[in-house]
């Protein structure tokens, strides 16, 4: 009988995990939880974006309603140094990466972060995934908590990576606790971004794509060698634009925001249709009749892309909450049953604003977490609450450290420090340029001011960052008001967001390291009054006694050797060489 046909019937010795939701999150965290317990541990994962072909899972394609996302996410070396090896071989392979950002407090062991397509890294996991059917079984349905009831009932745990959207975190919420928009509102209300991504091929050189996209806040591009998205933030005013007309009914639809949808170029100029909905998006047929359609051609300038270079249009609606759990008892331990404890991992716990490109970073980070604790607490029967106390605190800690990063790129302060969103700043320029409020010249010396301060902070990480001439001469081709709306956005507010990260190994150290992964002493906080055991004193003053002979032995040292040269010959060479002998012995 194989391991999966008693799954549910073998209560003990194995390990039983399901896993809703199989993105980049859930598949994760299946091939680590099966790198770290092998045979140990059975896991099935659904995810209704897939479909059975032959013997192995895929993903389903366009004309089964799956449009695959074709972002390209930055991930930081601090996650995926942890992620297997075989998982690392597969998805940077040459030519599938790339290194466009710098390296900064998020890189370790001298690797920077690497960007790759979101759905290459799909691919690539569910690949893996279907070669380890001992451990994985991979069922393409959409999982629904109610009819499943039983079956979850039989697991130990149940892992809910359904994104940002998840019907299973909302069926369990009397377990999860409920959302709260409070504290990323303003004046009571919700901060909500509408962010247009444009893919796009941009002729720029990756250092000046950096330079350009840190110094504002109004356009981001994250690309592949050139190939990714144009990011541009919206005001309320512009998202009104944002528009889908079916030209059959003619009528309008708001597609692109309730339910964004990608719309690509077809072969006619300026048309771009969603294929899912059979609209056309509204801006581009317009043209210059639409200001939304003017300011997207100041962003494509800005980037050095070509008209015929932007080959889609989609939407993305961003808004964060804060979560007040991670971890709950779904259901307790009975003669039948082992107790079902559920988590959420990724999205599904902490969805965050995208700009900082963080948030499948803090997925990753989620799910070595829970892979690492449960094998670290798994003793062949059910768990206990006290189990996760480390894993808590670690998703504690992530939605702590990237929802107030990512709230510092949606909303900044006046200079009475009032809070205000960034997209009505964008809008405050807009209205100046269009009032004539605005000076070219002025303009183009703010951003240069801010280009070259970025430039001498980059120098030492990034080569090939563009002269002063390039960049003047780069800014003095776009038109006022998208100058305007860069300078008003502001500049990424890299010392705030900067600093210390969320670090996995304090709380569960890396299987893989031999004596344990060196962490950065000055990440632990130790306790200035803990009361220091006897032995431990006397060590302490054997080392303080020590130290003191050697301070004063290379102190006399150091005096006779410059007395030396005054008594001359053989007494001054011979005393040297005793010196020298003495000065090595108390350095070693
Ligand atoms: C434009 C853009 C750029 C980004 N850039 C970055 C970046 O540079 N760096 C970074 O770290 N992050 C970035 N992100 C964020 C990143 O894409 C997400 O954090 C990541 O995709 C979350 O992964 P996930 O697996 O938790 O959720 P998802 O990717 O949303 O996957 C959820 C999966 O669950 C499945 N599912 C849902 N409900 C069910 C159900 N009931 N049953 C079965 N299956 C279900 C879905 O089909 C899907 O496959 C970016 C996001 C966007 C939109």
């Amino acid at each position: 009988m194989s391991k999966m046909a008693d799954v549910n019937t073998n209560l003990g010795t194995t390990l039983k995990v399901t896993v809703t939701g199989g993105g980049p999150v859930g598949l994760s965290f299946a091939l680590l939880l099966e790198s770290l317990m092998g045979s140990k541990v059975a896991i099935k994962v659904y995810d209704g974006r897939w479909t059975q072909e032959g013997a192995r899972i895929v993903w389903k394609g366009e004309e089964q309603e799956n449009a695959r996302r074709q972002q390209v996410v930055t991930i930081q070396s601090r996650q995926y140094l942890r992620l297997p090896k075989e998982v690392r071989d597969r998805v940077f392979q040459e030519g599938c990466y790339s290194e466009m950002w710098p390296k900064g407090p998020d890189s370790i062991r001298g690797y920077g972060p690497r960007n790759v397509r979101i759905a290459h890294f799909e691919d690539k996991l569910l690949e893996l995934a279907n070669e380890k059917k001992e451990s994985i079984q991979l069922i393409p349905l959409r999982f629904d908590p109610e009819d499943r009831r039983d079956e979850i009932k039989s697991q130990h745990a149940l892992v809910i990576c359904e994104g940002a959207q998840s019907y299973t975190r909302d069926y369990f919420a009397e377990k999860f606790g409920s959302a709260d928009k409070s504290m990323y509102s303003l004046e009571g209300d919700h901060v909500q971004d509408v962010i247009l991504g444009l893919r796009v091929k941009s002729d720029l050189p990756d250092p000046m794509a950096v330079l350009l996209t840190v110094t504002q806040n109004r356009f981001l591009l994250n690309s592949l060698r050139g190939d990714g998205f144009l990011n541009m933030r919206l005001t309320d005013e512009e998202v009104e634009e944002v528009f889908g007309i079916d030209l059959k009914s003619k009528k309008f639809r708001d597609c692109i925001q309730s339910s964004p949808c990608v719309m690509e170029h077809t072969e006619k100029p300026g048309e771009f249709k969603s294929t899912t909905y059979s609209t056309l998006f509204l801006p581009a047929m317009l043209r210059e009749g639409s200001p939304l359609w003017t300011r997207i051609q100041g962003g494509l300038k800005l980037f050095q892309i070509k008209e015929e270079n932007l080959s889609a249009v989609t939407a993305f609606r961003l808004a964060m909450v804060h979560r007040p759990r991670f971890t709950a008892q779904l259901y307790p331990p009975t003669q039948k049953t082992p107790g079902t404890f559920g988590f959420l991992l990724g999205d599904a716990a902490n969805a965050i604003h995208f700009w900082p490109g963080r948030g499948l970073n803090s997925g990753i980070a989620s799910a070595i977490s829970l892979a690492r604790c449960l094998k670290l607490n798994w003793r062949d029967k059910g768990f206990r609450e006290a189990d996760f106390t480390r894993h808590e605190g670690l998703m504690a800690m992530l939605q702590y450290r990237h929802k107030s990063r990512a709230w510092r790129t949606m909303v900044t302060t006046d200079s009475n420090g009032n809070p205000c969103a960034i997209k009505n700043k964008i809008k405050q320029g807009i209205v100046e340029s269009e009032n004539g409020k605005f000076n070219k010249d002025s303009d183009i010396d703010e951003l240069m001011s801010r280009l070259s301060q970025i430039r001498s902070r980059l120098k030492q990480r990034i080569s090939g960052l563009p002269s002063d001439n390039t960049l003047r001469q780069h800014l003095r081709e776009l038109d006022p008001q998208t100058l305007r709306t860069l300078v008003v956005s502001g500049s990424w507010d890299t010392f705030s967001v900067g600093g210390e990260e969320v670090e996995v190994d304090l709380l569960f150290s890396d299987p893989d390291s031999v004596g344990g992964e060196e962490v950065d002493v000055d990440l632990l906080f130790s306790d200035p009054d803990l009361p220091v055991p006897p032995e431990r004193k006397q060590a302490g003053k054997v080392l303080a006694g020590l130290t003191a002979r050697i301070l004063v032995g290379v102190a006399l040292a150091v005096g006779l050797y410059y007395l030396i040269p005054t008594l001359g010959g053989e007494l001054s060479d011979s005393l040297h060489n005793i010196i020298d002998e003495l000065l090595v012995q108390v350095t070693l």
